[in-house]
């Protein structure tokens, strides 16, 4: 397939290239000028479109996924299938899917789980929102750099998998610090509260997969000085994205709005760059009435 791949960092390069080693004809743009190998530079974002099948852009929002959109839908060919991996609100993914429909072009929302290591490994998770006939031309795609999809629904569906998921892995993250930072100071040893979480009713992928304590449990950012994985400033722009999500529609998630507050109080308060686990020293370092 021809391919234009938009925005080629720390996520898009590896998923850009992976479409190359599948034997995919890809041309590349990013505002940076990054390049990456075997992906075929272009000097503009419609050079890349502009006989490209299938467009795939990841970029850091909705504002900037709109003006992207905005320039190259109408350069596009009539036909081609446009699959917009970044993670953006689902406002902006729905007016995304509207520029493409109105000239004619396919297009699927297609967030992804999985982070840096799951796009170089081509392991990651698509979350797919579009039409049928969109998705199904996106597949074969999704199938090179991920080793999940799921097609949620309609335009921008898979927008909202992406934050409801997110805003579980906020809330259960800090519930999770919250156990351990209590745990030490009830002289409870961290070992023996991972062996019993791990195996009740409180276990979740926070503890079990990404025990925020280091040495405890499998090999997580705890115990890489909390080195990213997945940064705190990552996780509190999903938690956001929720928070606008839920004001739109008017529903309650009142956990939803104290995980956002307390990561944007982490992350102003120096947790900028480091993993979202690092809640957990973060809470060792407040009293009770934090
Ligand atoms: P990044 O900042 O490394 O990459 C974004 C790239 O887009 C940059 O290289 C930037 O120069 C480029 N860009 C910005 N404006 C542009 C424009 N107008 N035209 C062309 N290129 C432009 O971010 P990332 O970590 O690759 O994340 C990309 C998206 O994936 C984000 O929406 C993020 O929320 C989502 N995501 C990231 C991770 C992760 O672990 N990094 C995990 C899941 C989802």
């Amino acid at each position: 397939m021809k391919i234009g791949f938009i925005g080629l960092g720390n996520m898009g390069a590896p998923m850009a290239k992976n479409l190359v080693a599948a034997g995919h004809d890809v041309i590349g743009f990013d505002v940076a000028g990054v390049t990456v190998d075997g992906v075929e530079p272009a000097g503009r974002a419609v050079d890349a479109v502009k006989s490209a099948e299938a467009v795939v852009t990841m970029l850091p929002n909705g504002a900037i996924l709109r003006s992207v959109y905005e320039e190259i839908v109408p350069a596009a060919v009539e036909g081609a299938v446009l699959i917009d991996c970044s993670t953006v609100d689902v406002e902006s993914a729905r007016a995304a899917h509207k520029l493409a429909a109105d000239t004619k072009k396919l297009s699927v929302d297609a967030p992804v789980s999985g982070g840096i290591g799951g796009a170089a490994a081509g392991t990651l998770t698509f979350m797919a929102g579009g039409q049928d006939d969109a998705f199904l031309m996106a597949k074969p795609l999704f199938d090179v750099m991920g080793q999940k999809t799921v097609h949620c629904g309609k335009a921008g569906a898979g927008q909202a998998a992406k934050i409801c998921n997110n805003m579980i892995l906020g809330i259960s993250m800090i519930g999770v610090c919250e156990s351990f930072a209590l745990a030490d100071k009830l002289e409870l040893d961290r070992q023996k509260l991972f062996d019993v979480v791990s195996t009740s009713s409180g276990s979740c992928w926070s503890v079990n997969t990404y025990c925020p304590a280091p040495g405890v449990g499998p090999a997580s950012p705890a115990d890489n000085d909390y080195k990213p994985g997945f940064a705190a400033e990552l996780m509190l722009k999903d938690l956001l994205l929720s928070q606008q999500a839920a004001e739109n529609v008017d529903a309650a998630t009142p956990m939803g709005a104290l995980a956002s507050a307390l990561y944007q109080a982490f992350v102003d308060g120096g947790g900028r760059g480091k993993d979202f686990s690092a809640m957990l020293p973060h809470l060792m370092n407040a009293g009770h009435k934090q």
